[in-house]
């Protein structure tokens, strides 16, 4: 072949740059859609990518430097933003090797793999910062990372999952919770007429991460959307400093818990005692009003935690095309509202592929 690319993930490879027709055509051949160009000596090459049909991003970095901060972060955008829309993207220097590894990298850090899964994904490619300037360019980025890290929420899919099927299970789930859960008696429902559950840390499974994230991109204005996420952000920091690790949710214990309770923090989306997501507020939501003598009712105790345990596994199946692993998923409230939930999912599924597959099975 006149060209074999070197596949990240499903959606993402790197390479040098494709020197000929047969190249770009070989490209296609194998799938990649969309390519972002990063060589800064060739200043036509993006122009003949684009005519052979490819989404080009062109984002030149002379050879041997680092990449413009701010210029990288649209790049990493426009490369997110075309992963996420089931595209196959290349990102090429003219070796494939410093500034291809830097950029990479960078983006590996941007959906929160950390330093360590980071250097792991990049084991076996010759993609890699190739000098000092570059890594301690990588290195900034990361700790920058650390720090600001509100974004968008976004999943790298293998295929463009369609949410309604599993919205619709997950509705059914909460019809049968509200039946039996009625009017809330005489303070209403929490969320609306009174705020008793917003104090509480809520921890969601897969379903209802997504439910509530895909809520607040539905419901929310983008001003709304914002402060919300960066109360989330904020109260997902109070959490942690009281001991909570994101990427371990068995690090939650009842000193944890009893601690963030007792700080009174108002969940981020409670705005003056009124729940912005009301009509989709979580399940745990809901069962704060569930009325004396009906906490023992199977519904609750079996049927909904069953029935929400499959619905999150075959969406993890959707979204990852392999069965889920070790302890459910839990993604605390907070984390989901600011969109941090997504390194979480990120940090799991990394995790798993390290373990490797399960023993006796191909
Ligand atoms: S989602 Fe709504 S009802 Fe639930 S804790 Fe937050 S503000 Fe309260």
């Amino acid at each position: 072949m006149a060209y074999e690319v070197n596949w990240v993930t499903d959606h993402l490879a790197v390479g040098g740059a494709p020197m000929s027709y047969d190249a770009l055509g070989a490209l296609k051949a194998q799938g990649i859609d969309a390519i972002l160009n990063l060589c800064g000596e060739f200043c036509d090459l993006h122009w003949i990518e684009a005519d052979e049909g490819f989404d080009v991003y062109y984002f030149p970095i002379p050879d041997e430097e680092t990449p413009d901060l701010g210029e990288l972060e649209k790049a990493l955008e426009w490369l997110d933003e075309s992963i996420y829309l089931g595209k196959k993207v290349l990102i090429h220097c003219r070796h494939g090797i410093g500034r291809t590894g830097t950029v990479l990298n960078a983006y590996l850090l941007r959906k929160g793999l950390g330093h360590k899964l980071a250097n792991r994904t990049l084991k076996g490619l010759r993609s890699k910062p190739q000098n000092f300037d570059q890594w301690r360019f990588v290195r900034r980025y990361g700790k920058k990372e650390g720090q600001l890290t509100i974004r968008e929420p976004s999943l790298e899919m293998r295929h463009l999952v369609d949410l309604i099927p599993f919205f619709k299970d997950y509705e059914r789930i909460v019809t049968s919770v509200d039946d039996l859960v009625g009017e809330g008696g005489q303070d209403g429902l929490c969320g609306r007429g009174h705020s008793r559950c917003c104090t509480r840390l809520v921890m969601l499974p897969l379903i209802e991460a997504v439910y509530v994230n895909h809520a607040m991109n539905m419901t929310l204005s983008q001003t709304e959307r914002q402060a919300a996420i960066e109360a989330g952000a904020e109260a997902g920091k109070r959490l942690r400093g009281f001991g909570y690790m994101r990427d371990d949710p068995g690090s939650l214990t009842e000193g944890i818990r009893a601690a963030y309770e007792g700080a009174g923090l108002a969940c981020p989306l409670n705005e003056l005692g009124e729940c912005r997501i009301f009509e989709r507020r979580p399940l745990h939501c809901r069962l704060a009003d569930l009325p004396a003598g009906k906490a023992d009712d199977p519904l609750v105790t079996t049927v909904v935690p069953a029935a929400l345990s499959t619905v999150s596994a075959s969406l993890f199946f959707a979204f990852t095309s392999e069965f889920p692993s070790g302890a459910p998923m839990r993604f605390a409230l907070a984390d989901v509202i600011s969109g941090k939930f997504v390194q979480t999912f990120f940090h799991h599924l990394m995790h798993a592929a390290a373990r490797g597959p399960v023993p006796g099975k191909s």
